[in-house]
């Protein structure tokens, strides 16, 4: 490549304009090779409640939302971890037949689509799968509210294929600190609670794990502290390139890589573009009171919550960022975390503006050619798309099995 500038920069044009045409093409078609071979895996996706929506079609392809089954496919996504969630206000008091029900919806799109995709329950199980050409589908928990303080729940959850639980959304648990989003809070615990460290034991005993997306720093290092398996931030972007309180610090990325985590960076425009936190954050501050109320109305009707709430923000002119900011949080992660520590966990469906050239899942191709254009290895490459998730979860299966075995 040296070689070809010097040609250009000296003059002769048609041997420059020959290798810049012969080049471009070769490591598109290498990116795509790669991106083709390796296994893709995303740590969080939100499109789960549209499974359970009559008038939605997984199988069609859309051009609204960031994922359907056409769009994975083109994206070359081999597996997705699917994230239940239940807002404050639809969760309630009693979360948990609400969560289940909501997981029996991705059991269901395996069943309807069985040529496509297939429920994972181990790691092995997700090799298999995807050497099968299908897309293996894993769910996490996103909330600690979704346990309504009781450790019995995990067992079921785990049953049912839920691989993670983030300790927290964007609010406070009663025994979780969260980091917050569009309102600061004061913390509550400092922390996690002596029952918020039972939390983390029994996940580890079960096999899920830890996952550090939302929560405030104090529980972050408790829970690297108290968890005896590597944890995971299942959609974080990097707080030294965009300061958002989501995001995490240098110091928390060094001490996530020490123990072995990874950190899958996510990918909206909100959280990773440093000039757009504050003014996404101010347009939907106004909006608050009316997604509050739409969440109250139809806290037991989870397709109209998602309808009101997609048309109030489907009308926003959300600003976008572009791919080169997402690279430059995943860049940031691999130099300051090392390679083994980074992984996707786009958020698709959970947030309102993704980035120009990875606007939905179809254009995920795009991210492993940016990786390459700016000089990490294939290897790397192939563990920041999914082998170093894949070495975690491996981690944690091995733990369980010890745990129970020492137990019994
Ligand atoms: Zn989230």
């Amino acid at each position: 490549m040296r070689f070809v500038w010097l040609l250009c920069s000296v003059g002769l044009a048609s041997a420059c304009a020959r290798d810049v045409q012969e080049a471009q093409p070769a490591s598109r078609d290498t990116a795509l090779a790669l991106h083709r071979d390796a296994i893709v895996v995303d740590g969080h996706s939100d499109t789960t409640p549209w499974f359970g929506d009559p008038e939605w079609d997984f199988g069609a392809r859309h051009d609204t939302g960031h994922q359907d089954l056409p769009r994975m496919r083109e994206g070359g996504l081999d597996v997705q971890l699917w994230s239940i969630y239940l807002s404050k206000e639809e969760a309630g008091d009693d979360p948990v037949p609400k969560a289940i029900a909501r997981m029996e919806l991705v059991h269901e799109m395996a069943a309807r689509f069985p040529d496509d995709m297939e429920v994972a329950a181990t790691v092995a199980d997700v090799r298999r799968i995807v050497g099968e050409g299908k897309i293996a589908s894993l769910m996490g928990l996103e909330g600690g509210h979704l346990i309504a303080d009781d450790l019995a729940p995990l067992a079921t959850y785990h049953r049912l294929g839920a691989r993670y639980l983030t300790l927290t959304h964007s609010f406070h648990t009663s025994w979780a600190d969260s980091s917050g989003t569009t309102e600061t809070p004061e913390p509550l615990h400092g922390g996690l609670t002596p029952f918020g460290e039972d939390v983390v034991r029994e996940l580890n005993r079960l096999g899920m794990l830890v996952d550090v997306s939302h929560v405030s720093d104090d529980t972050f290092f408790d829970a690297l502290r108290v968890s005896a398996v590597p944890v995971i931030a299942s959609h974080s972007s990097v707080r030294a390139v965009a300061g958002h309180p989501r995001n995490i610090s240098d110091e928390m990325l060094r001490a996530l890589a020490h123990q072995g985590g990874v950190v899958m960076i996510n990918f909206y425009s909100g959280y990773v573009d440093e000039a757009l936190v504050a003014p996404i954050r101010e347009l939907f501050v106004p909006l608050l009171p009316r997604i509050r109320a739409i969440r109250e109305r139809h806290a037991d009707d989870p397709l109209q919550l998602r309808r009101e709430q997609r048309a109030l923000l489907g009308g926003l002119d959300v600003p976008r960022t572009d791919l080169d900011t997402v690279l430059d949080h995943f860049d940031h992660a691999i130099a300051v975390a090392g390679p083994e520590h980074v992984g996707i966990g786009a958020d698709w469906d959970g947030v309102v503006s993704m980035p120009r050239g990875l606007g939905d899942v179809s254009e995920l191709p795009n991210l492993t050619r940016g990786l390459l254009a700016r000089g990490h290895s294939p290897e790397t490459v192939r563990g920041v798309l999914g082998e170093n998730w894949l070495r975690v979860m491996e981690e944690a299966e091995r733990v369980a099995l010890r745990m129970q075995r020492d137990a019994s």
